[in-house]
């Protein structure tokens, strides 16, 4: 019997708003704890929330780029629970009526995109006995969120991994999210159930939470997926839970059953108003969105001829999409200023760790770079020196080849003196190569390199070293 995996994803974003969503607090993160809080934060009697209109804009810009349809009317609801990091005692959420619905991206079904709040964070100090001590640091709680549910139309473990890699890219290259999964702004959890191949009705589901990693999403839906096909195989049943991925362990875990779960008793919230999007609204954020990365890479590769590889690399950020295309703009050919953008210029800015956007060498500089290399002016290799000398020093390549003299030496005349020189003072090689020895060929050429002290352009000197060896 085989079992086919359905996995459907819940993804946590933050939205990258200055304040928080129903105040005016920093929403950045890093701060000292319980530093950037007020009482509508920290959920005082009597405060009243305000919705960040800002964070509504992020939160339509993601839902366009998923596909989404976006309602004029949404509610925001109270998820009511208790937990020591939610002061009010209840989320706001939306329920009922979410922000945006129905959407497709990436070949998988969003069901809802709707907007919440964050909660506090929890920070545990010692182990399970009475030297325990839990603090709550507030700085969180109120940061706008957006929730992404999918359908569960996802096979495999791998293609969820693709997945939240895809929706991270999208929602990093809008603004509206900084795709930093280690400080918690993305996380993910899954829902995952199997069921015997063939068979249309789904299997009972388990959630896994804690999912903060392209690998650990990977792998936990990989342990999950063995684990719920041995139970089943062995003619037990699923039971219906939440579990945790314990990335140590290498295992899911049991955190709460569905007898434990929470009756949240959602209802509309009384303190803030229905969220109302005009259409004309959702048609400006349109009108204003960047080209995503699908567009881009097939627009590279139709407009620029470029392969798909060197197109993907080239939309990993818009960024680095932008610095090609201004090359391309200040007369690069297209594949050369790719290459150097994965080559040189890349390593150079890892080994740095600057973004490419604060490159020492800008997009006309490389421009002006390469149309040394395709003039012949400079060889590939002397390239790179060249390419050294602008990034430490912000000089443009001429003024560096010039004021030090690297110019290739190009001119027949000049080039044809020099075969003159090597032709005479090897007269043994020539008549070797002359008698059918065509290895010989490759040293007379090293001469001609040696006594133009590596400057010659071999190309030049390949052509006219054979002519006049040949004649
Ligand atoms: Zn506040």
């Amino acid at each position: 019997m085989t079992y086919e995996p359905v996995i459907g994803l819940e993804i946590h974003a933050q939205l990258l708003t200055a304040s928080k969503i129903f105040c005016g607090c920093s929403a950045a993160f890093g701060a000292e704890p319980n530093t950037h809080v007020c009482p509508v934060c920290l959920g005082m009697p009597g405060s009243l929330p305000v919705l960040n209109r800002a964070a509504v804009d992020d939160a339509i810009r993601a839902s366009l780029a998923l596909g989404c349809t976006i309602h004029e009317t949404s509610i925001f609801a109270r998820k009511n629970y208790f937990y020591p990091d939610l002061p009010k005692g209840y989320q706001i959420s939306q329920y009922e009526l979410p922000l945006a619905t129905a959407g497709l991206f990436a070949g998988v079904r969003i069901t809802r995109v709707h907007l919440e709040e964050d909660a506090g964070k929890s920070l545990h100090e010692g182990f399970f006995d009475s030297a325990r001590k839990t603090y709550v640091d507030f700085n969180r709680t109120g940061v706008p969120l957006i929730e992404i549910v999918t359908e569960p139309d996802l096979r495999s473990a791998g293609d969820a991994a693709d997945f939240f890699s895809r929706l991270r890219e999208v929602l990093v290259w809008l603004g509206v999210n900084d795709g930093n999964m280690e400080e918690g702004s993305l996380r993910c959890d899954a829902n995952v159930s199997v069921r015997p191949g063939g068979q249309a009705a789904l299997g009972t589901k388990a959630e896994v939470k804690n999912l903060n990693s392209f690998r650990f999403l990977q792998k936990a839906l990989e342990h999950e997926i063995d684990r719920q096909i041995d139970v089943v195989s062995n003619g037990g049943r699923v039971v219906q839970e939440t579990r945790l991925w314990d990335a140590g362990a290498g295992r899911t875990t049991s955190m709460r059953s569905k007898e434990e779960a929470h009756d949240y008793r959602y209802f509309p919230d009384p303190d803030l108003p229905a969220v109302i999007v005009a259409a004309e609204r959702v048609a400006a954020i349109r009108g204003a969105m960047p080209e995503l990365p699908d567009a881009r890479r097939r627009r590279f590769v139709a407009e620029h001829a470029l392969p798909e590889y060197d197109a993907h690399q080239l939309t990993q950020s818009r960024a680095v999409a932008d610095y090609f295309e201004a090359a391309v703009a200040a007369g690069a050919p297209a594949k050369a200023a790719s290459n150097w953008i994965m080559g040189e210029l890349a390593r150079t800015l890892n080994s740095d760790g600057v973004g490419i956007e604060r490159s020492p060498v800008g997009a006309d500089r490389l421009a002006g770079l390469i149309a040394l290399v395709e003039k012949g002016t400079i060889s590939g290799p002397m390239a790179k020196d060249v390419f050294e000398k602008m990034y430490a020093t912000g000089r443009a390549a001429p003024a560096i080849v010039e004021a030090e003299g690297l110019a290739q030496i190009d001119d027949e005349s000049a080039i044809a003196a020099l075969i003159g020189q090597v032709v005479a003072a090897n007269a043994d090689a020539v008549a070797q190569y002359r008698g059918g020895k065509a290895s010989t060929f490759g040293f007379l050429v090293g001469q001609v390199m040696k006594a133009a002290k590596g400057k010659a352009n071999p190309k030049r000197v390949n052509e006219l070293l054979k002519q006049t060896l040949d004649a």
